[in-house]
């Protein structure tokens, strides 16, 4: 996968790219990360890449040159047309299915906004994909980039070892994922469950299970909707809810 992030702070990707499972993964030529500072592309003396907005108002606007000609000058695969994504607070929520869609793909080229806004024909012209990472406002899209980069590029065959798999992960499941334990088996009185150390595999993946459906129920029960669940969760779940009702 290519992936290239058009940003007017090109310094501020460095420490991610080459950090790290990104670092590794770009080490080991699984991904390729390229950072294009876009004022390059200003066609004017003073390399301005903003300007006023038309109708006043407070605040700059990103001018469509520049953008557009720094997108048109990547270089591209023959038959791959790349995903050009637009970070701004007000795209579509960024979500762990939208992560594993894109990872399927050969060139992401994501945009980072500054200062107001983007001149509108950006968004309306040469964008495929608008992102936000989520309902507050930051100064620059670099750090929304870098959070949608990261959890796509670990999604590529060959970037997480077996120590770490995304297969468990909350929300790859549909479900948050289940408490883990490491030694001591206690600690300051607190132990361990003795499923997980029973070696009883089945009971530990139904305890597993089981937590994650608890976890869920309590922290996020609107994902509960959205997955197939067994009759019998589905009547353990009703129970729990009920219960909590009654109390
Ligand atoms: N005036 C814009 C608005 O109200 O929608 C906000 C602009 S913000 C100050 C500057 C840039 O930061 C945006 O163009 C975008 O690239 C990035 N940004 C800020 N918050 C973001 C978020 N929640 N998700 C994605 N990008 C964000």
């Amino acid at each position: 996968m290519r992936i290239d992030v058009l940003t007017l702070f090109p310094e501020m990707l460095e420490g991610v790219f080459g950090a790290s499972i990104l670092g590794k993964a770009r080490d080991k030529g699984l991904v390729q990360l390229n950072a294009v500072n876009f004022r390059d592309y200003a066609n004017n003396k003073h390399n301005t890449v903003d300007d006023y907005p038309y109708g006043g108002g407070g605040g700059m606007v990103l001018k469509a040159e520049p953008i557009f000609s720094a997108v048109e000058d990547l270089p591209q695969e023959e038959g791959v047309r790349p995903r050009v994504i637009l970070m701004c607070p007000q795209g579509e929520p960024f979500r762990q299915a939208k992560a594993e869609e894109l990872s399927q793909e050969r060139h992401l080229v994501f945009i980072c906004g500054h200062y107001e806004g983007y001149d509108e024909r950006i968004r309306e012209h040469l964008v495929t994909d608008e992102l936000s990472i989520g309902d507050y406002v930051l100064t620059g899209g670099e750090l929304p980039a870098m959070v949608v980069i990261d959890s796509v590029v670990r999604l590529l065959p060959g970037v997480l070892g077996n120590e770490s798999s995304a297969v468990t992960d909350s929300f790859s499941t549909g479900l948050l994922e289940y408490p883990h334990y490491t030694r001591p088996v206690e600690f300051r009185g607190w132990e361990v469950p003795e499923v997980l150390m029973s070696g009883h595999h089945a009971r530990i993946e139904s305890w597993r299970r089981e937590q994650s459906l608890l976890r869920t129920l309590a922290r996020r029960p609107e994902l509960l909707e959205q997955i197939d669940l067994t009759l019998k969760e589905r009547q353990m779940l009703e129970a729990l809810r009920q219960g909590e009702q009654s109390t």
